[in-house]
């Protein structure tokens, strides 16, 4: 026996396989096919040049056949590359060619994808349901011996065949790695389509009335045939034939076709990406984001645009969402380590971005402005995203206010507020915020304070709270709806002039060192 059918693992021996492959080889199926329905798993051997799977299928086809009465194959016999196989319709052809490959090359590049991994998908006419089941019931009616308790499903699929063969040799194309068995966030989808697919299932339809149940009231127009055609009907209802009726129904082995398969779309889907870090925000005319009012903009920029214009450029991103730790007023400036925040990039072309390039990244941010600075810049999991609000509630937040007070104050009379601990407020929602959120009481911790004098109606209020704590109507007391105030721990009236959050005490995201 020739070398190369030594190392074949099909459903029986090679030589009691040598009839079947026959067989299929001239019904018209490419040597992928005829391997595949031969039996053989080995992903090695899908692997071989086209013309060494030629020579293969050849080779196996040409054997002299004991107990078969037909001769060896004829040249007449060749399944050239241009032919459509009755199984594929070209997809293990055309579909695998190096020309194909470029294409797919040519998309990734000019749409400037860039990804350490990625997957492959292939979307396939619904036909090819019907033409492997009819490849199936051919086998087993002419080799009962050999195909008896074979199905469908002990075949290797033609979309595993596809990835062996073309995932290696595009993994080299793109300069990207690729495993079968390991799913990339980054998806490339082919879509190949048949233009003989739905004549060649529409028979099902009058087939199988349990799976199709007419539509009495009108007749079904082409539209509607189409749309109850799909990949799980169409197994469906093959699965309600019983085998004699499908072979009457349909040839088998499958007819040769004119035309191929072909893709039409080829489309890349990247996850989103998640960068997290932490901002100061310096200004006390700066919006958090952007700042609408009845449809007009108002201040040129915010803080999250500041961060995610150039985030998003980076990943070349199609659009992002931020979201933070809390958030600040228009006033209120956020000092120290800042405020944690999470950007989540949505469908990002670029996702391999270092660390170093993050710190460029970082730096660019920060020196194009004077209103905000970025630390701790990162690129975190889907996972480790999802702390940003774990325990929300939990959080403390400390901050500093200025505080003008009616009544003239001597520092002592400031030293009682450090005796407060884990002060109880309720607080109604504040007349400025009512226009935007529900009418409700909330109860918040202020956890302590002290007062910092600094002139007889100044002093600067330290407090340490419960996140979410309304800082300003504790101070001001908002007509009572916050109770208690300063303004009544003080008797007398108190207005906040200026507010600084100090610190978010959430250990989140990591610390990058600069
Ligand atoms: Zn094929």
């Amino acid at each position: 026996m020739a070398e190369e059918l030594k190392q074949l693992k099909l459903f029986s021996d090679v030589t009691a396989m040598l009839a079947p492959a026959k067989s299929l080889y001239e019904a018209g199926c490419c040597p992928c096919c005829l391997l595949r329905f031969l039996g053989e798993k080995d992903s090695q051997i899908y692997q071989k040049s086209a013309e060494e799977l030629q020579a293969v299928a050849l080779t196996l086809c040409s054997q002299p056949q004991g107990d078969v009465a037909d001769g060896p194959t004829d040249s007449k016999c060749v399944n050239t590359d241009d032919i459509p196989c009755i199984a594929c319709l070209g997809i293990l052809q055309h579909g695998c060619s190096e020309e194909f490959l470029e294409k797919i090359q040519k998309k990734i590049n000019e749409e400037g994808y860039k990804s350490q991994l990625f997957s492959l998908s292939l979307m396939t006419p619904i036909q090819l349901i019907v033409r492997e089941h009819a490849v199936m019931l051919f086998l087993r009616q002419r080799f009962s011996d050999l195909y008896t308790g074979q199905s469908i499903e002990k075949v290797t699929s033609m979309k595993d065949v596809y990835k062996w063969r073309c995932g290696p040799r595009l993994k080299d194309k793109l300069n990207m790695e690729y495993h079968h068995q390991i799913e990339s966030p980054f998806l490339i989808q082919l879509m190949f389509e048949h233009k003989e697919t739905e004549t060649e299932c529409s028979f099902l339809i009058s087939a199988c009335p349990k799976v199709f149940p007419s539509n009495s009231s009108r007749k079904r127009k082409r539209d509607s045939e189409q749309g109850v055609l799909n990949r799980t009907s169409v197994a469906r209802a093959i699965s309600s034939l019983s085998e004699s009726k499908f072979m009457s129904l349909v040839r088998c082995p499958p007819e040769k076709v004119d035309t191929m398969c072909r893709c039409e779309e080829i489309t890349c889907y990247h996850e989103a990406v998640f960068v997290a870090g932490r901002y100061n925000k310096y200004s006390r005319t700066l919006s958090q984001t952007p700042w609408v009012v009845d449809g007009e903009r108002r201040g040129k920029t915010s803080v999250s645009e500041l961060i995610c214009t150039r985030i998003q450029a980076m990943f070349m991103a199609q659009e992002y969402r931020f979201s933070s730790a809390g958030r600040e007023d228009v006033d209120v400036r956020t000092l120290g380590r800042g405020r944690p925040f999470l950007v989540e990039l949505i469908q990002p072309h670029v996702s391999d971005v270092p660390i170093d390039k993050m710190k460029l990244l970082q730096q660019e941010i920060n020196s194009g402005t004077t209103d905000i600075a970025v630390r701790d810049l990162q690129v975190v999991s889907r996972e480790e995203s999802g702390k940003l609000k774990v325990g929300e509630t939990e959080k403390t937040k400390s901050y500093s206010a200025l505080v003008r007070v009616e009544k003239t104050i001597q520092p002592d009379d400031l030293k009682f507020l450090e005796e407060i601990k884990d002060l109880k407020l309720a607080q109604k929602t504040p007349i400025r915020v009512i226009h935007r959120r529900p009418l409700a009481s909330r109860d918040r911790v202020i956890h302590n304070m002290s007062g910092e004098y600094i002139d007889s109606h100044h002093f600067t209020l330290h407090l340490k709270t419960q996140a979410g704590t309304y800082i300003k109507e504790f101070v001001h007391g908002d007509f009572g709806r916050t109770q208690p105030s300063l303004s009544t721990l003080m008797h007398m009236d108190t207005d906040i002039l200026e507010l600084d959050v100090e610190s978010v005490d959430v250990d989140w995201p990591k610390t990058i060192d600069e």
